[in-house]
Formats: C-alpha cells, sequence, structure tokens
C-alpha cells in the first residue's frame, strides 16, 4: 500500500447508511487537504434513510430529508447515485446498475443488511417490511385505508416488532394490532425494564401472542406451526435479517448468514483490501460476533477509515473493539424503555422508562446526522465510543 501513496489511492464506499456514511466522512473530512487519495461514495439514493425511525414513517408521521450530496459538499468526495451489482474482488472493480464500473484500492463495503423474507413461504408476496422508506410507506398507506376494527399483524417479537406495534397501535387505535412471535417481547431485558414495555403494550391495547411460529403468509392473514391460523388485513414482517448476497458471490469468506468475516482491523479476512463495516459485517469482540445497531455500525465505519489511513501511512491499523451500552426502545411517542447494558449487550438494573425515555430514544435517533456533521468539520469527534474494557477483549492475537 505504501506504493500506492505516491499515485491516487481510490477507496470506493458502498452503502450510505449509519456506517459506511461514516466512514466515508471520515476519511473525507480527514484527507480534504491531500490530493493523493480520493472517496467515492455509492448509494441508491441521495437521501439518508434513517431506519431508526421507520417504524415513524410506517404510520405517516414525516421524517427529516438528509441530502446526501449536501453533507459531502466540501469534503473532496463523490457521490454516485446507483445500486450495486456485483463486485469483483480479484479485478478490484465494482459494477453499478449493470453498465457502469467503478475501480478501487481500497473498498469498504458497507451494504447493510434486510428484513429476511425468504424463510417463510408468503412473505414476499403479502407482507409489508421496514426496509426502506418506499416499504414504510405502502404500510403507512394501507393502514390509512384498513376498515375500523381490522387486525394487523406485527410478525417478529424482537425490538423492531414492538416499536412498530406500539406506535401503529398508538396512531390507530381503531385498529387490532397483533404481536406475534417466538419469544415474548423485551425478553432479553431487565425484568423491570420488561414490566414496563408489557405494561405499555397492553395500555395501548397491543395483544401479544409468544410462543407462536408462523409458518405461511396468505393475503388474509397468517398460518402458525400448531395449525391455527391469525387474520389480519396487513401483516407487518420485522423477523430475523439478511444481507446482500455480493460479497459471497464476489469470492470473500463470509459466515453462515453471508457477512463478510473481518480481522481485528475490520478488514476481510479473505481480501485484506476491503474493510466490511455494519450490518454487512462479522466482527468478533471478546463477547461474540456483534449484532447489527446503528450504535455499533457507526464506531465500525469510523474505525474502517481510521486504519485506511495508517495503513496509508505505513502503520499497522488498531485493532477495533466495541461495547454495548444502551438498548432504547420507543413505545409511541411518548413512552419509551431505556435499558442500560454492559458492554457485552446484557442488561444492567438501570433502566429509564416514560417521557424521559421517550425523550432519551429521541435524541438518540437524532444523533447520527448531527455527528456526520460534526464529523465533517471535526472528525476527531467521531472517534469517541465505548471499548468495552475486558468484555471486548480477544484473548488470540490472530
Ligand atoms: C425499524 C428499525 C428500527 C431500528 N432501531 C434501531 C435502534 O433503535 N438502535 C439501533 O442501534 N439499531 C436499530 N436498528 C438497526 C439499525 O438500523 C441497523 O443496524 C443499521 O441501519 C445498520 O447500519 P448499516 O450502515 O450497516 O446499514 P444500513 O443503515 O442498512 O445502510 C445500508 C446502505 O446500503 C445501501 N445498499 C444496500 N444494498 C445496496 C446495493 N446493492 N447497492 C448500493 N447500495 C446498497 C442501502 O440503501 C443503505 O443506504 C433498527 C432497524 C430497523 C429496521
Amino acid at each position: 500500500m505504501n506504493e500506492a501513496t505516491a499515485q491516487q489511492h481510490e477507496v470506493l464506499v458502498l452503502g450510505a447508511g449509519y456506517a459506511g456514511l461514516a466512514a466515508a466522512i471520515q476519511l473525507a473530512a480527514r484527507t480534504r487537504k491531500r490530493g493523493n487519495l480520493r472517496v467515492t461514495l455509492v448509494n441508491p439514493h441521495d437521501t439518508f434513510t434513517e431506519r431508526l425511525r421507520l417504524h415513524m414513517t410506517a404510520t405517516g408521521r414525516p421524517t427529516a430529508a438528509m441530502d446526501i450530496p449536501q453533507l459531502l459538499d466540501g469534503t473532496g468526495a463523490t457521490f454516485v447515485r446507483g445500486w450495486v451489482t456485483a463486485v469483483d474482488a480479484e479485478a478490484k472493480t465494482v459494477r453499478i446498475d449493470d453498465d457502469r464500473v467503478l475501480h478501487y484500492d481500497t473498498l469498504v463495503y458497507g451494504l447493510g443488511s434486510v428484513t429476511d423474507t425468504a424463510a417463510v413461504p408468503g412473505v414476499d408476496d403479502h407482507a409489508y417490511t421496514l426496509d426502506s422508506p418506499q416499504d414504510a410507506a405502502l404500510l403507512a398507506d394501507r393502514l390509512t385505508r384498513l376498515d375500523d376494527g381490522a387486525s394487523v399483524v406485527v410478525a417478529g417479537s424482537g425490538l423492531t416488532g414492538v416499536e412498530a406495534a406500539a406506535e401503529i397501535a398508538e396512531r390507530y387505535p381503531r385498529l387490532q394490532v397483533v404481536l406475534l412471535g417466538r419469544q415474548e417481547p423485551g425478553a432479553n431485558l431487565h425484568p423491570k425494564a420488561k414490566a414496563h414495555l408489557d405494561a405499555a403494550l397492553a395500555r395501548l391495547g397491543v395483544q401479544v401472542r409468544s410462543g407462536a411460529e408462523v409458518v405461511k403468509v396468505l393475503p388474509d392473514g397468517v398460518e402458525l406451526a400448531d395449525g391455527t391460523g391469525v387474520p389480519a388485513a396487513a401483516v407487518l414482517w420485522t423477523s430475523g435479517t439478511r444481507v446482500p448476497p455480493l460479497a459471497a458471490a464476489a469470492g470473500l469468506t463470509v459466515d453462515e448468514r453471508g457477512r463478510v468475516v473481518t480481522d481485528s482491523a475490520l478488514r476481510s479476512v479473505s481480501h485484506p483490501d476491503v474493510h466490511a463495516v455494519g450490518d454487512a459485517a462479522a466482527i468478533r469482540q471478546g463477547y461474540g460476533v456483534m449484532h447489527g445497531t446503528c450504535q455499533g455500525g457507526m464506531p465500525t465505519g469510523v474505525h474502517a477509515a481510521l486504519s485506511i489511513l495508517r495503513l496509508l501511512a505505513g502503520k499497522q491499523p488498531k485493532p477495533f473493539r466495541f461495547g454495548y451500552y444502551h438498548t432504547p426502545v420507543s413505545l409511541g411517542r411518548s413512552d419509551a424503555v431505556v435499558q442500560f447494558t454492559y458492554p457485552d449487550d446484557s442488561p444492567r438494573r438501570i433502566v429509564l422508562t416514560g417521557r424521559r425515555a421517550a425523550k432519551y430514544k429521541e435524541t438518540v435517533s437524532a444523533a447520527p446526522w448531527a455527528t456526520f456533521a460534526r464529523m465533517k468539520k471535526m472528525p476527531a469527534s467521531g472517534a469517541l465510543w465505548p471499548h468495552g474494557g475486558r468484555h471486548t477483549r480477544i484473548r488470540s492475537t490472530k
């Protein structure tokens, strides 16, 4: 890589989500005065998708439009609007919309994840998802047209399902919201937090059915493993995630879920000129492989940028370390529960509930865009996150 510093080094960042945008801004802001590094960011839309707010979009609540090219303005980074259709890891090229080819010296792979709609028959055909603002808007439109008393099934009792069920029930008290899933909602929270969450769902009239395994989604409801059915005028699917198959197709080493397996510096273990970040990466810490969150995704983007700059300067990249610190869950617009966690994501006893928690959640949801804007001016401001102490230390040096 030292040799490349003499010429212009091309860094291509795929995906302008929480992680990819963090990487692009960090790199561009730290190198804007250098002529030897070019940063290009590829994303299908020029507005940033606040995934954390898609359950709000699904109930017709407007969210702010955040313009990516405007954010990059002045940093020297180039924005390419397009859909990545293939990565050639040997030729070091990326195909966009099937007809354009971009070359890279270093690739940052941040294509995120989407809901797994393939595992259960009928999901693709009949269920709504919260994968993009367009998907959420389709559900929003459907909800406004449902008759009073119609039933809406939210399949998946993880935190995305909980937030969506609460949001729909609060916005449309005239609808019957059923939250279905294998586990109890909030199962991983401290009992205090779980009790608040249960009470909020009950207050909002959400019917909770845990221990339920959906085996099929039909045009008018879902079928469960015990042979019974639950009628629904609309089904929202929030269960499971999958990542784009592009990394696996390119021959990168991926885990059983298709995520790029990284070394401690976030480089692909098979292709070290590829750095993987966010939900699309399988990143090992002392407590296990990180699960997809915005709180962990943004630090991976910043760290990948710093690693690339160290490598270009002929230095060894530092190991990435991250410890979780909170799980904020919205329960409609004026209630929430914030579970503070140990670095390995297990719950502490400290819990925030009610309006203060709702304010906290709103601050967290609004923070990423403000952080990107701040990083543009002061890149070092984005390089601070909890490293997790002993929880994230990995004994083996490999
Ligand atoms: C409703 C909902 C609520 C959530 N709430 C929370 C929360 O409260 N806290 C939290 O920490 N996490 C939350 N998450 C999870 C969080 O949103 C993800 O972990 C986070 O978005 C991951 O960031 P990322 O940058 O890896 O991917 P993403 O944010 O998904 O970004 C990936 C980007 O890549 C683009 N892309 C994908 N494929 C291609 C392609 N082929 N070509 C070009 N571009 C492509 C996408 O359009 C997108 O812009 C929530 C998720 C959902 C759906």
